[in-house]
């Protein structure tokens, strides 16, 4: 068995904006990117799993075992898209790269996406993409406490309007700094609330350090939890008691209303939140563009959203008013001359 390499900045990956747009010059370059994450063995058909496929001159692959027309992203986010991948290349690194993402509005000025409303689902179907991943637990030693969004000081009086999101950072220690993050919306802090939040994402037996609210003891059995006492008369402020969960509020906090401008609805906070962690937990990759990668895996392994699922049926939809001649199809970023430095061998017929 070889060392197992992980990807390799410059072949696997882009590590500059330029050097997207040279590999990634056409849609059938972007398919091709694709292909080569979603099947990395060689084409699968989704539909019946014979492993062979001829490739037509649209693209599509047609499947040797059921005859079926098969697209590569069928069965992603990507699925019936009339976003030219070029465009949706462009958008996952700015969405990814980035250390602040990128707004709707934004995305809207700088790609030909159409429209506000077509670049709000863009990211909002990224996002659920980034949602999928980041599944395993925290562990080790882990800060957890809670924090209203939108501004209302710890034990301040009016929680109307307000939403309360809880963190778990790891601490690392010393010059390690912090580690991974969760973040999520609860309706309350009561020790059922609060327990919820942790078990879906600290692994039992992690040693917890809370702040002293009391549902907390209940709701910390299986950890080993370690309430801090923040009445004591030498007690340090709350954010040198838990540095790493106050870190990640004021980050997450400043980014809400920084580059989303305060206009995250509550019903779609939760998936902000976790776009926001996605980052955070990639911070340290050695290269930005690892991060767009990561974000294509992701992309391609998460089923596809529907814009109704996205605005959840009954809620106000995202419109914000248009600059004038700014509405129509989407364009395209396509031109000549890309390269495929992703393929070290033939292409598989
Ligand atoms: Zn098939």
């Amino acid at each position: 068995m070889g060392e197992f390499i992980g990807p390799v900045a410059g072949v696997d990956y882009p590590t500059r904006l330029a050097q997207l747009r040279s590999w990634f010059a056409t849609d059938a370059d972007c398919a091709d990117y694709l292909e080569w994450l979603r099947w990395p063995d060689g084409f699968l058909c989704p539909h019946c799993g014979a492993t062979s496929g001829s490739r037509g001159a649209d693209g599509l692959r047609r499947c040797a075992g059921c005859r079926r027309r098969v697209s590569v992203t069928a069965g992603t986010v990507f699925q019936d898209t009339r976003t030219p991948l070029t465009v949706w290349f462009e958008a996952c690194w700015l969405m990814a790269v980035p250390k602040n993402g990128v707004s709707a509005l934004t995305l809207s000025e700088v790609l030909p996406v159409g429209s506000y409303q077509t670049a709000w689902t863009m990211l909002a179907k990224l996002r659920a993409a980034m949602s999928s991943a980041d599944k395993d637990r925290l562990s080790g030693v882990v800060e957890v406490d809670e924090w209203f969004h939108g501004g209302v000081a710890k034990g301040g009086s009016s929680l109307t309007g307000k939403n309360l999101v809880m963190a778990a950072v790891e601490r690392r220690g010393g010059a390690r700094g912090f580690g991974r993050a969760r973040l999520g919306v609860v309706t309350g802090r009561s020790a059922w609330e609060l327990r919820g939040f942790v078990r879906a994402h600290v692994e039992p037996g992690s040693r917890v350090i809370t702040d002293g609210l009391s549902a907390y003891r209940r709701a910390l059995a299986g950890y080993v939890h370690e309430p801090l006492n923040e009445s004591a008369p030498d007690a340090a402020e709350p954010h040198e008691l838990l540095p790493g969960v106050h870190r990640v509020f004021s980050l997450a906090e400043r980014w809400l209303l920084g580059t989303h401008q305060g206009g995250v609805k509550r019903e779609h906070l939760a998936e902000y939140l976790d776009e926001f962690c996605f980052r955070w937990n990639r911070r340290n990759a050695r290269h930005r563009g690892m991060v767009f990668y990561r974000l294509l895996q992701h992309a391609v392994a998460a089923p596809p959203v529907t814009y109704k699922h996205l605005v959840r049926v009954g809620a106000a939809k995202p419109v914000k008013p248009l600059p004038p001649g700014n509405r129509g199809l989407p364009g395209t970023l396509e031109v000549v001359g890309g390269h495929r430095p992703w393929r070290k061998t033939a292409e598989p017929s």
